[in-house]
């Protein structure tokens, strides 16, 4: 399958430029979308190699998005879907979250069944925060799976601030695709993956260390921190983004992948014990210690019970641990 062409959206994003690393170290030829011109030269000079090249679409949410890219590259045999608002400051949680999120998947899609009959495989990124119960819907005895669902509506997700208005996004993005599929039968199968939250290093080198993308900035976040500040409870479940990059390429290379989703995850994380593992590998920086004794309380009240084994099964490799990906990211925040 190495001869593929991969189209992947929102090329620019922080794991989709280490899926697009990943996926030239296999040979794989990339078309990439981009918002604009700039954000495509910017990105095509960092990845620096002649199988990858860029399209600017300037909004997933037009329904001829992906019309152009796709009659233009017959050639495109797998198409992944990462592009989707990730932010938590926004005006209005519907127009700025759920509609871009759910909108643009649909369009994806459509397109995908219009103009790209060749396509067999699509991976689409939707979140942890479409599985697992966040905030007034976390259940703490429960133990999440990859049939879990979050359970806030529509409704709820408009009304309850931009944090859950993101998890709905990705939630109600995932059920527009799974219905698509199942009303319009294509030629396509759909995997997902969903991540919970992805720290490690950022894939090419980074142009501005002060304000990264939500996930990778909990870690910048500590590392803002001052030395006899009380550190915020804050934690949840941890994966690397160097693995959910390489699930995206599982899930449209394996065949026990088709029409599943994956669960990547691996350790529980708090904002204690990031400043603890900081402090252990890197001494001279001045942050609080850590208090690794508040976990467990952290842990009751804000970070699910999960079993993803299926998934693991699926993915079969060994997935880098919390420590491993802190210092990894650390080490890149310093030079
Ligand atoms: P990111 O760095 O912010 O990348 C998001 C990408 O989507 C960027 O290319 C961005 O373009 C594009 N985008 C955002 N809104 C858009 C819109 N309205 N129209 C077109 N493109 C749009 O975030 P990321 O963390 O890599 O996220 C990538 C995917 O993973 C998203 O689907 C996200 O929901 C999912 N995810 C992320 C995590 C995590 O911990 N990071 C966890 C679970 C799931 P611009 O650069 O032009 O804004």
């Amino acid at each position: 399958m190495t001869s593929s062409t991969v189209f992947v959206s929102g090329a620019n994003g922080y794991i989709a430029q280490h899926i697009v690393k990943q996926l030239l170290a296999k040979n794989y030829k990339v078309i990439g979308s981009v918002r604009s011109q700039s954000k495509g030269e910017d990105l095509a000079s960092l990845v620096n190699n002649s199988n990858f090249s860029y399209v600017v679409i300037p909004s997933i949410s037009d329904k001829d998005a992906f019309y152009e890219v796709l009659q233009k590259h017959p050639e495109i045999t797998v198409f992944l879907h990462t592009a989707s608002p990730v932010t938590f400051e926004v005006d209005d949680v519907e127009r700025d979250l759920l509609r871009p999120a759910i909108d643009g998947t649909v369009n994806a899609l459509a397109a995908i069944k219009k103009y790209g009959p060749q396509i067999e495989r699509v991976v689409i990124t939707s979140s942890g925060g479409a599985v697992l119960g966040f905030d007034n819907y976390f259940e703490s005895d429960k133990i999440y799976d990859e049939e879990s669902w979050n359970p806030i509506t529509y409704e709820e997700s408009k009304s309850s601030g931009p944090v859950n208005g993101y998890f709905g996004s990705k939630k109600f993005a995932e059920l527009a695709a799974i219905e698509f599929v199942e009303t319009e039968k294509p030629n396509f199968d759909v995997t997902f993956v969903t991540p919970v939250y992805n720290f490690g290093p950022q894939a090419y080198e980074v142009k501005d260390k002060s304000k990264l993308n939500v996930s990778a900035e909990v870690v910048n976040t500590v590392l803002k921190f001052k030395k006899g500040d009380a550190i915020p409870e804050f934690g949840n479940i941890f994966a690397d983004v160097r693995d959910v990059a390489r699930a995206h390429i599982v899930a449209f290379e394996s065949e026990n992948s088709k029409g599943k989703r994956l669960l990547v995850g691996t350790d529980n994380f708090t904002y204690d014990t990031i400043a603890y593992i900081i402090n252990k590998h890197f001494p001279e920086v001045e942050i609080p210690q850590g208090d690794l004794s508040k976990n467990e309380a952290i842990y009751k009240s804000m970070v699910q019970k999960y079993d993803n084994s299926k998934t693991n099964a699926i993915l079969g490799f060994d997935l880098i641990g919390l420590e491993q990906s802190i210092v990894d990211t650390v080490k890149q925040l310093l030079v």
